[in-house]
């Protein structure tokens, strides 16, 4: 699970997210919905400690990100991670984002081989047999030797979600992943989503696909001016009570 308990967030003087709760069970899907600034980049972020936090906390499967307790002087004192701590913490989570990231000069087989090989030290022979299955599993089992440039935009994103399942996260973290994507590339993406969210995948997905989101979602969380404004079930979506989500949904719909 995932707990972001009055989670804080600020760049200088700029407050971007002002108390954030926000708890994302085992095999669920949580879809955050919310207008552009409103801190759900920031929050994805957070969690994968890409950012450190201002104030609250974020819990990975029960376990504080990012500090620890330890005794001191027979006092409990919080003492930040080192990079191993926060390495292993990180290795749980998988993130696609927006664009695809992948390495230009790498095939897709190379891009998927690239951190089993070496962030895990994998041989060679194993990791290229995972890359090609994770290839496989994204529909890009014909596509190996492929580079970059050499494929669409949505076959790119899912060669980022291949790469990031290869690393076995617990929990995928997609900021927008279809939004940099022509219309007709979307469906794509979104189905290799969908197939992860029926295996059971824990999933955090900021998205503006409404449809996904109803069809897919778990939980909705919609963010507004750093806060979560409204909280629910996808029925939320076509039942929006707080003015601002009704104002949103007028808006994306
Ligand atoms: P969008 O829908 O446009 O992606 P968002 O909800 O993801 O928006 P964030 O990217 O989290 O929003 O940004 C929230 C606010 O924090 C914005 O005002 C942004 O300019 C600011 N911000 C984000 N990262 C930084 C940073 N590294 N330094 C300073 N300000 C930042
Ligand atoms: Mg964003």
């Amino acid at each position: 699970a995932v707990k972001a308990i009055q989670v804080h967030k600020a760049f200088g003087d700029l407050h971007v997210l002002k108390g954030v709760d926000m708890t994302v069970e085992p095999g669920s899907v949580t879809v955050i919905l919310g207008p552009s600034g409103s801190g759900k980049s920031t929050l994805l972020r957070l969690i994968n400690q890409l950012e450190t936090l201002t104030g609250g906390e974020i819990d990975v499967d029960g376990e504080m990100i990012g500090y620890k307790y330890v005794e001191k002087k027979g006092q409990r004192v919080l003492q930040t991670l080192n990079d191993k701590e926060v390495a292993a913490q990180r290795a749980k989570l998988g993130m696609v984002f927006q664009r695809f990231n992948l390495f230009p000069h790498m095939t897709a087989l190379e891009n998927v081989m690239e951190a089993p090989v070496h962030v895990q030290h994998m041989g060679k022979a194993e990791a290229r047999e995972l890359a090609v299955r994770e290839l496989q599993r994204v529909g890009l089992g014909e596509r190996l030797d492929y580079y970059p440039s050499q494929l669409s935009g949505g076959q790119q994103q899912r060669v980022a979600i291949a790469r990031a399942l290869a690393m076995k996260p617990e929990i995928m973290l997609f900021d927008e992943p279809t939004s940099a994507l022509d219309p007709e590339l979307v469906g794509e993406v979104l189905n290799v989503m969908l197939d992860l969210a029926r295996e059971g995948m824990t999933m955090i997905v900021v998205t503006h696909e409404i449809g996904f989101a109803r069809e897919v979602a778990d939980q909705i969380v919609f963010m507004d001016g750093g806060v979560v404004v409204e909280q629910g079930g996808p029925e939320i979506i076509d039942n929006p009570t707080e003015p601002r989500f009704k104002d949103f949904l007028q808006h994306v719909l």
